[in-house]
């Protein structure tokens, strides 16, 4: 699956639960970016082969 960003073609290794809209399928890349959005959880899927470091979601 790939990344649905707009213009990434990278392979998807994280789902988005984004409260206000439906799920998406992302790279680590950008569910770094978008995980810092209130409420927004980056969950990794089966197909990931590395993981979010600790804090990721909470840098400035
Ligand atoms: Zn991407």
């Amino acid at each position: 699956m790939e990344c649905t960003q707009e213009g990434c073609e990278k392979e998807a290794t994280f789902e988005l639960h984004i409260p206000w809209a439906p799920n998406r399928a992302v790279c680590a890349a950008h569910a770094r970016v978008e995980a810092r959005a209130d409420g927004v959880v980056a969950d990794a899927l089966e197909t990931a082969d590395e993981e979010l470091p600790d804090g990721a979601a909470h840098r400035d």
